[in-house]
């Protein structure tokens, strides 16, 4: 669960993400000047970033991983 991607193509690196973020999960990347997700697990799925994104280049979700179960 949580953010689930950035578009660097919509990207414009204002960073409202990392200033709006309560768990400190998105950081701009100094070369590209555009953000990433860094720590993808404390994402707690609150939808500020996405929310606030001038540019609306955030998806998050509140769906939980898929999880694979294989059978031996
Ligand atoms: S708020 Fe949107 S446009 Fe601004 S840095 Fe974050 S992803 Fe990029
Ligand atoms: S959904 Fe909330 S916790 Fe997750 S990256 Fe966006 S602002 Fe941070």
């Amino acid at each position: 669960m949580g953010i689930r991607k950035i578009d660097l193509s919509l990207c414009i690196g204002c960073n409202v993400c990392v200033d709006v973020c309560p768990m400190d999960v998105i950081r701009m990347d100094a070369a590209s000047k555009k953000a990433y997700i860094k720590y993808l697990r404390d994402c707690q799925s609150c939808c500020l970033c996405e929310v606030e994104c001038p540019e609306d280049a955030i998806r998050v979700t509140a769906l939980p991983e898929r999880i694979i179960v294989a059978a031996w």
